[in-house]
């Protein structure tokens, strides 16, 4: 199993109130930003650079359970920054699963290993470990000797533990698939639970070429989306059609917010017009129709996972589910 039933069984539950709610705009995932403070630099990293002149703020712990009663959304990603080195992290944990959420936990891995101790496997709970390359591919783009073997025994000491592990792998015009089948073998021998692998966001904040354009990203995931069956891909199947060329879908902006020590980030995770105070101020003063339409020279390459994996679950159809299920149960 890809995904845990009981995260299948909150979606669905969440995905049928909206419906009888006839509700239009509501958020599947809550991308929470607790902090932007990293111990990384990473070259391709949008949020340390767009952050720079406020990267010490935090959130309060208040604020961040506040985001995740007015989202509502049944999953929550704590991310950051490196969101271990946010002060009141396994308060947050605990308060975010005592609310029956499921949570992606995404860091680099440096202290996972030493800070475990402080967590409880759950299984609403999951690690997701970001690894980009081999172990010296990923090395030069963390910019940290040595940083790929700590990770790795942060992934092996939380298997050991009981957790559920995944990991998460960004594709960058460098990026080369033989490396990357190598990663993936390392990974699932290890006994990852899933694979997450998406192409590069360009940030406005990056410079130099190292983000893919549409064309360059369906021409890497044309190979990519072939390993599904030998790697445990968690990386939506229909999402994989739409970055291979095969599909047409349109940006669905709001399905995963995002909120950090400035606000609720407009209109989404990858660009920033503004941030409001509250969930409510960004439901209704985001131009949405502006963003889905593509016009926005910013969205021109984008097909970024956060952007157009909701559009794929709202949109499915009888035979797409049955793909899924499939495709979750790896027939
Ligand atoms: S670890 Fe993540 S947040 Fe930190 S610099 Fe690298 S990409 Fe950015
Ligand atoms: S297409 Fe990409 S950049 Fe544009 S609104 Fe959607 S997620 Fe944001």
């Amino acid at each position: 199993m890809r995904f845990p039933v009981s995260l299948y069984l909150s979606m669905t539950r969440y995905l049928l109130g909206k419906k009888l709610q006839k509700a239009e705009l509501f958020p599947l995932v809550l991308m929470l930003e607790p902090t932007h403070r990293c111990n990384l630099t990473c070259a391709g990293c949008g949020r340390i650079r767009e952050y720079r002149d406020t990267i010490l703020d935090e959130m309060t712990l208040g604020e961040c359970l506040r985001a995740v009663d007015e989202a509502g959304a049944p999953v929550v990603t704590i991310t950051g920054g490196e969101p271990l080195l946010y002060s009141r992290v396994t308060e947050l944990v605990n308060a975010v699963l005592a609310r029956g959420k499921h949570i992606y936990f995404c860091t680099n891995g440096l202290l996972l290993e030493e800070l475990l101790e402080q967590f409880r496997p759950d299984s609403h709970f999951t690690w997701n470990i970001h690894f980009d390359g081999s172990e010296a591919v990923h090395d030069l783009i963390i910019g940290r000797s040595g940083g790929f073997r700590k990770a790795f025994a942060g992934l092996l000491a939380a298997k050991r533990k009981g957790f559920r592990v995944s990991t998460n792998t960004t594709v960058y015009r460098e990026t080369d698939l033989a490396d990357l089948e190598e990663l993936f073998a390392q990974l699932t021998a290890a006994g990852v639970d899933g694979i997450l692998v998406a192409p590069g966001f360009s940030y406005e904040d990056v410079t130099g070429e190292v983000f893919l354009t549409r064309h360059e990203i369906m021409h890497k995931f044309k190979g990519i989306r072939q390993w599904g069956r030998r790697f445990p891909l968690i990386s939506n199947p229909l999402y994989l059609d739409f970055v291979a060329g095969e599909r047409a879908l349109k940006c669905t902006p709001w399905g995963n917010p995002t909120r950090n020590a400035q606000g609720w980030k407009s209109p989404c995770y990858l660009i920033t017009d503004t941030h409001y105070p509250t969930y409510r101020e960004l439901m209704e003063q985001t131009d949405w129709d502006h963003y889905v339409s593509g016009k926005d020279p910013r969205c021109a390459q984008c097909m970024v996972h956060c952007g157009y994996e909701p559009t794929v679950v709202l949109q499915m159809s009888g035979k797409d589910l049955l793909r899924m299920v499939k495709w979750n149960l790896y027939v």
